[in-house]
């Protein structure tokens, strides 16, 4: 009888070790964006990277470089819907007379990574994430995060802050770093906004396009892309 008893506490507690190890996996599939009224045009992700060849990317989210400190996406990939992808285009290409390429740090951004980094975010630094409740503008694959490099070197500018930096300095208006640096980040900026893109004021690498009302919260992974949800870049 004791070993009977024995035997199935065993059981239960393998059976709860197994539901441990298997609940936590996709948030997706427990968590979903939320639900939005209205008409929206149909989603037309393009891929940056085909775009123009000069487009560099430098994805942190999918390395541990990030402010998660972990990766958070598999595949190092950006897309944009098309109207913005065509103006960033133009972007790239006013840049380039003034011997500047762009790198491209995060277009589309999936709402469940949304959800991960305001969950992983302290409440004093949420103005740098965005509220999973009513979603990014990356969710619509209408936000960019980009910075400049040069375009003999290659090697990325230096702004008057890091990418993520939760503090002061990513503010678009901040005065401190050098005057080099404020003029890089205000050349960026220009040029943005010339093609219909608008900057997060706490955040100098983050625009958002005009037509970001136009399109819905997606929760499309990268490789969901393309398969009949959106076609890829021509
Ligand atoms: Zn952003």
């Amino acid at each position: 009888m004791r070993d009977a008893l024995k035997f199935a506490r065993t059981r239960l507690a393998i059976a709860a070790l197994l539901c441990l190890l298997v609940l936590p996996s996709p948030m997706r599939a427990q968590e979903q964006p939320p639900k939005e009224e209205g008409t929206f045009r149909a989603p037309d992700l393009v891929e940056l990277t085909e775009l123009d060849k000069t487009i560099k990317l430098d994805i942190r989210y999918a390395t541990p470089n990030n402010f998660t400190g972990r990766p958070v996406y598999t595949e190092a990939r950006a897309f944009l819907q098309r109207p913005a992808a065509e103006a960033l285009l133009r972007v790239v290409r006013a840049l380039r007379k003034q011997g500047y390429g762009v790198a491209v740090f995060d277009g589309y951004r999936p709402w469940f990574v949304t959800k991960l980094f305001w969950d992983l975010t302290p409440a004093d630094k949420k103005q740098f994430v965005a509220d999973p409740s009513k979603g990014s503008r990356h969710n619509r694959g209408c936000a960019v995060d980009l910075t400049l490099y040069d375009l003999k070197t290659g090697r990325e500018v230096s702004m008057p802050g890091e990418y993520d930096e939760m503090t002061e300095r990513s503010h678009i208006s901040y005065a401190g770093g050098t005057a080099e640096q404020r003029r890089l980040r205000d050349t960026l900026r220009a040029a943005m906004e010339a093609e219909g893109f608008s900057v997060y004021e706490p955040e100098w690498w983050h625009y958002d396009y005009k037509d970001w009302k136009f399109y819905p919260i997606l929760n499309l992974s990268f490789s969901e892309v393309g398969r009949g949800h959106a076609r890829p870049g021509k």
